[in-house]
């Protein structure tokens, strides 16, 4: 009988055991499935769709070389894989196993119908495995690093493996059918100039990135350059697995170490999320709940501009163009600009954490929980909220005059002192600050407070 293989966010052939497990016991039906029904299921942001249309559509091609096929279905995945199994005679199905609080629940469910077999392939480590010595799962990223460290390298990475076809295929959706591309307006065209979704493209990302891994720790927190891997999307979507990241980097020498701790914070949120399921949805400080966030139409104003990148500020206003036409973001300035919206916006951390779920390609439900909640100062590993990052201090001091003139056209034309904030050098259409720097520290100080007095 054949075996399904059954994929979500692992979209490659390479370093995939399900894949490797499932080619070793007979033919193979891979099927990816469209589940916008299962509970609690967390619907794909647009970006999302956007990058999945193109995995998809890459990885059909390289079944299609390998003498194999993908399968397209939509619906319930147990539904879904319980109707592909009695049309094809599968009784097993394999997959990677997946941390996000939806996943497991249709793990559970598929589990029930069939014989599903998961491995492991998502993440350095598997989620709840890495634990203190007394047996408990880590809440603070600095002991769960160390103690991942120690189980490092992965194992090697395996190659692809030879794929059989089932005697009948069968019936596939069209991938054009399931609308996933933005048709009017088509927003996606920077997109298309940054990103080659798929697992070459994520190969050629990681190549070139190795040549320049050794310097990565000195130029990471520059915007203006390429200084990191922009491997977050292919990471997400499963084109590369991190052990194929690790290994491929491993020997760069110089800062590359800096690099695999960044994965570590990977792994890390994963290992949040195993242990707080709705993390995106509570603070995991109970008292943040108590903070007085503003809302009403003065807030959705401003929170508008943050979206549009019109808030005044130009280093915010370029990441969040940025994020807007490339689908990503450079981690300093998503540090920025959410420490903006937080705090000089007072606007919920669950709000900002939803722009970029539907903006990002990279969008990961445990890093971006994680690292709002980081940003915040609600979360189980935090930046103290009353730290407030000025975001004037913070674009000279990383050297973003290139990165502003590439995002917000309209200030190109002034020099290097003026540009992180024009003043009176303002262009006309260049709006002025939503808010002072002064007076939004003193109130997200004052709300803070108010919290703490409750
Ligand atoms: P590199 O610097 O090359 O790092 C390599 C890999 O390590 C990344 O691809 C990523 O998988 C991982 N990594 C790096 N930094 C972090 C981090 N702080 N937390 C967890 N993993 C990390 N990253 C996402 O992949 N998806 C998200 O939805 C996401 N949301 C974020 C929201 C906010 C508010 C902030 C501050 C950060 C968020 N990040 C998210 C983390 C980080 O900004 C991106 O992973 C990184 O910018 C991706 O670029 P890169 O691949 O060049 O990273």
């Amino acid at each position: 009988a054949p075996i399904i293989v059954w994929l979500r966010r692992d979209l490659r052939l390479a370093d995939q055991p399900a894949f490797r497990a499932a080619a070793a016991r007979g033919p193979v039906i891979p099927v990816y499935v469209l589940d916008d029904e299962s509970p609690r299921y967390r619907r794909m942001g647009a970006a999302s769709r956007w990058w999945l249309h193109h995995s998809l559509a890459r990885l059909a091609a390289d079944l299609e070389q390998a003498g194999s096929r993908l399968i397209l279905r939509r619906g319930r995945s147990e539904n879904v894989l319980s109707a592909l199994a009695v049309e094809s005679g599968a009784h097993e199905v394999h997959a990677l196993h997946h941390v996000e609080p939806w996943w497991r629940n249709a793990e559970r469910a598929v589990r029930k119908a069939l014989d599903l077999q998961l491995h492991q392939g998502i993440y350095l480590a598997p989620p709840g495995s890495v634990l203190t010595g007394g047996g408990t799962p880590f809440k603070i990223y600095t002991p769960f690093w160390r103690a991942l460290q120690e189980r490092m390298p992965p194992a090697p990475p395996l190659p692809a493996p030879k794929l059989t076809a089932p005697e009948a295929w069968p019936n596939s959706d069209r991938l054009e059918d399931w609308q996933l591309l933005p048709t009017h307006p088509d927003w996606a065209g920077g997109m298309r100039a940054e990103w080659t979704p798929g697992e070459a493209g994520a190969a050629e990302r990681l190549e070139t990135f190795a040549r320049r891994a050794a310097r990565y720790a000195e130029r990471r927190n520059l915007p203006a350059m390429l200084g990191t891997s922009r491997l977050s999307p292919h990471l997400h979507f499963g084109e590369v697995s991190p052990a194929q990241v690790w290994h491929g980097v491993a020997n760069a020498g110089g800062s590359v170490d800096v690099f695999l701790g960044e994965l570590g914070w990977r792994d890390y949120a994963a290992n949040v999320i195993h242990q707080f399921p709705d993390y995106a949805a509570h603070s995991y400080k109970e008292e943040f709940e108590r903070l007085p966030w503003r809302t009403g139409p003065e807030a959705e104003a401003d929170l508008k501009a943050w979206q549009q990148g019109r808030t005044g500020y130009p280093i915010v206003d370029a990441g969040m163009r940025e994020l807007w036409a490339t689908g990503w973001m450079h981690n300093r300035v998503r540090m920025i600009v959410a420490s903006f919206l937080i705090k000089h916006l007072l606007i919920d951390w669950r709000r900002g954490e939803e722009w970029f779920w539907d903006t990002l390609v990279d969008a990961d439900y445990a890093q971006n929980a994680v690292n709002w909640q980081w940003s915040a100062g609600s979360g189980v590993d935090a930046n103290m909220f009353v730290r407030i990052m000025a975001p004037l201090t913070q674009s000279p001091k990383f050297d973003a005059a290139g990165y502003i003139r590439e995002w917000v056209p309209e200030l190109a034309g002034l020099g290097d002192a003026e540009i992180h904030d024009p003043g009176l050098l303002r262009p006309r259409g260049y709006p002025a600050k939503i808010v002072e720097h002064t007076e939004g520290r003193a109130r997200a100080l004052a709300a803070h407070a108010a919290m703490k007095a409750v």
